[in-house]
This record gives C-alpha cells, sequence and structure tokens, in this order.
C-alpha cells in the first residue's frame, strides 16, 4: 500500500457519495420497470481498523507473492484492449482442473458471471430456483431480469436444505442455484444432492463456490462435470486467493453452456491488469497454503472461543467458509458497538428474512480475531 494515503477511508467517502444519489422519480419513469426501483448495492463499509465484513481475505498477498505481481504489472501492455476471453488465466485453470479450456469462463468477479448466467438463462417465463437465506444476488438479478423466482427455504435452526422440496421444485426449474458454502450459513450440500438436483432438473443447475477453498477436502462438485453437461460451478479468486480487488472470478461448465456465456458478455470486462495479476497468483499459487491453513485454525479457534460465550445468549454454527454466522440478543446494536468502540465491522444481518439477529463474521488475523472476540466479550459480559 502506498506510504500516506489512507486507502480504505478514501474507499468508504466515495461510497457514501454514491448512496446518497437517489435516482429521482422522472429518471424512475424512463427505466426498465424491474430496475426503477433498486437501490445501489451498499456494501455497509465504514472506516474502520479491522474489517471483518466482507469475507475478504485478511492477510493478503504473502509478500514473495506481492513481489511478483508487481513485477507482472510493471510490464502489463495497458496501451492494449485486453484479450476478452483472458486465455492466459483460462489455460492455467484448465491445468488446475485437468479440463479442457472450452469448459471455462472467466469474468469480472463471480458477480459479473453470475450478472451474465442471468442474462443468458433467465428472463422472463424462466424459473430460477434458491434456497434462502443465501447470496442476495441471486434474488437481485433474478427480479432485475424478470425472472420468476422460487424459493426453497433452508431449515430456520440448522440452515439445511429442504432436499425433498428442493428436487420437486427443480424439476420445474430452468436455473436452480445453491451456495455451497453457503453465504452467510457457512455449510455445504453434498455429493449425492448435486447428482439428484443434475438429474431432476431439465435447466442449469448451479452451485455457487466461492468459498470451496476453506471447505473439507471433496466437499466440491467440479468432478461431477464430466458428468452432468447441465452442471455449472462458479469459483473466484476473491476468497482464498486474496484477490477481492483485482475482480476474477470463473466458471466450470459443458462448453456449450461456456458459449452462451461468452455471447452475452461485455468483451473487454477483464482489464489487462486483472488478468496480469490472477495469473501472477495463479502461477505461484503454492505460497498461499499456508495462510489458508492459518485462516482455517483462526475458524476454528473463533469457534470455540464463541461457542464459550453461549451463556451470554450467543449461538454460533459450525462453517466451511473463511466467516461464521452468530446469533445474539440486540444483534445490530452490537456490531455498532463493535464498530464504534471497537473498530471491528462485521456484517449485519439483523433484519434479513430468515436471519434475524444474526452477524456474520469474516475469520481474520490471528490479530483481528482476538480483537474481535474481545469485543464480543466486553459488550456482552460489561
Ligand atoms: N458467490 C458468493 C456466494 C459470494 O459470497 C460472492 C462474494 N461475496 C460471490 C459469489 C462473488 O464474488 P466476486 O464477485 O468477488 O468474485
Amino acid at each position: 500500500m502506498a506510504k500516506g494515503i489512507d486507502y480504505s477511508k478514501a474507499r468508504y467517502a466515495d461510497q457514501g457519495k454514491l448512496m446518497s444519489a437517489q435516482i429521482p422519480v422522472a429518471v424512475q419513469k424512463l427505466m426498465r420497470p424491474s430496475a426503477a426501483a433498486l437501490e445501489p448495492y451498499d456494501p455497509a463499509f465504514s472506516p474502520v481498523e479491522v474489517n471483518l465484513s466482507a469475507n475478504e481475505n485478511s492477510f493478503g498477498l504473502p509478500d514473495g507473492l506481492r513481489e511478483a505481481v508487481a513485477r507482472s504489472l510493471a510490464k502489463a501492455p495497458t496501451n492494449r484492449y485486453p484479450l476478452p476471453l483472458a486465455p492466459s488465466v483460462r489455460e492455467i485453470l484448465s491445468e488446475m482442473y485437468g479440463v479442457g479450456p472450452e469448459h471455462i469462463i472467466c469474468g469480472n468477479g463471480g458477480d459479473e458471471l453470475l450478472f451474465n448466467l442471468f442474462v443468458a438463462f433467465g428472463g422472463a417465463g424462466h424459473t430460477v430456483l434458491h434456497c434462502p437465506p443465501d447470496f442476495s444476488v441471486y434474488d437481485l438479478y433474478a427480479g432485475l431480469l424478470e425472472c420468476d423466482l422460487q424459493e426453497i427455504s433452508r431449515d430456520p435452526q440448522t440452515f439445511d436444505v429442504d432436499e425433498k422440496a428442493l428436487i420437486a421444485a427443480s424439476s420445474e426449474a430452468t436455473l436452480t442455484v445453491v451456495t455451497s458454502p453457503n453465504n452467510p450459513t457457512g455449510n455445504v450440500i453434498s455429493h449425492d444432492l448435486v447428482v439428484r438436483l443434475c438429474e431432476a432438473c431439465p435447466g442449469l443447475v448451479l452451485i455457487d463456490e466461492a468459498y470451496m477453498e476453506f471447505a473439507d477436502t471433496g466437499s466440491s462438485c467440479v468432478d461431477l462435470l464430466q458428468t452432468y453437461d447441465n452442471l455449472v460451478v462458479l469459483r473466484t479468486l476473491s476468497k482464498a486467493y486474496a484477490l477481492a480487488g483485482v475482480r476474477l472470478g470463473y466458471m466450470l461448465a459443458s462448453p456449450g453452456v461456456i458459449s452462451a456465456l461468452a455471447a452475452v458478455r461485455q468483451p473487454y470486462s477483464i482489464s489487462v491488469l486483472d488478468q496480469t495479476a490472477a495469473k501472477a497468483v495463479l502461477e505461484r499459487r503454492e505460497e498461499l497454503g499456508r495462510t489458508l491453513e492459518q485462516i482455517k485454525e483462526g475458524r476454528s479457534r473463533l469457534y470455540s472461543e464463541l461457542q464459550g460465550l453461549s451463556s451470554k445468549g450467543l449461538e454460533v454454527w459450525p462453517s466451511q467458509a473463511n466467516f461464521l454466522l452468530v446469533r445474539l440478543p440486540h444483534a445490530h446494536e452490537v456490531r455498532c458497538q463493535l464498530r464504534d468502540d471497537f473498530s471491528v465491522l462485521v456484517r449485519d444481518f439483523s433484519s434479513a428474512p430468515g436471519l434475524k439477529d444474526c452477524l456474520r463474521l469474516t475469520v481474520g488475523t490471528p490479530q483481528d480475531n482476538e480483537r474481535l472476540i474481545d469485543g464480543f466479550r466486553q459488550i456482552l459480559e460489561g
């Protein structure tokens, strides 16, 4: 980070300005009806010392990798348009997964690929099925693109998917979406359920594996891509690879589905800098192994420490991702206290459907986690 620039504060200030811009009614009247009622996405950042609200990798890149990225970026041909399909990144991914590049498409973050998937396979008369509480973007894109939305809610206590109801509903869906590990609840779905969904659903089955690198070995369903042409798997470099600021996600699917996604995408959405940085990190990805282990260790520790606060009314769910979901009395107020008195930001889900009084805590560095748990202790015990 450049000396003397408070990057986090600049970013938050910028965000504040954007959020105050309401869409005037006269402009709304000119808009596509499904977009007129939307509001700009607000990640609810505020300037804090410890940001545990966005499931980023708080360790950042190890020094050696950071230097490798810097060296590559210095040589990047920024006077040229980027190659549309990011072939050098695609090639590495192709080796990683042992599938041809025609099975892979990169995007400007997983978000862009989700958007493109909804553009290509959604629309009026197309049914999108998902399992809330889950990633809010599915709802948003389905609404914007005028899809029929069907929801099979998770169990309110365990957040498990209602498998029977989901399989039954998927037989009518154009696109079935399941997040594994799920954001914000942290649980994975079984291999067997993915098989049954792919067989039941006449449309596509998207398994969003944005957090899969943090889960137990064997939890991913990528091996099923060989068998099921209707399976799509989403991955991202934003979490385990510490590149949320770079914006590089990818989907794995059958060549036909990849062609459809390629056809609707904006050709130059992945910049030369994105592609260069992603390639440099993927080439030396084994250097991220230690950080990944530290995040998993931090998750176990944080989980036990939070369990220790159960007598104060705090409940915590096990998680296979880089975050933990907790429920506690007065969650919204506690979140504000953590922010204002301890300079720790966590994500507030306390008024989201199915998540009453819940907060989502990203697992950070050992010092971040210490500060978070100390804040909880002082607030709940004090
Ligand atoms: N899927 C899930 C479940 C996520 O939580 C996120 C990020 N919050 C994404 C996809 C997209 O991530 P990105 O655009 O940073 O790749």
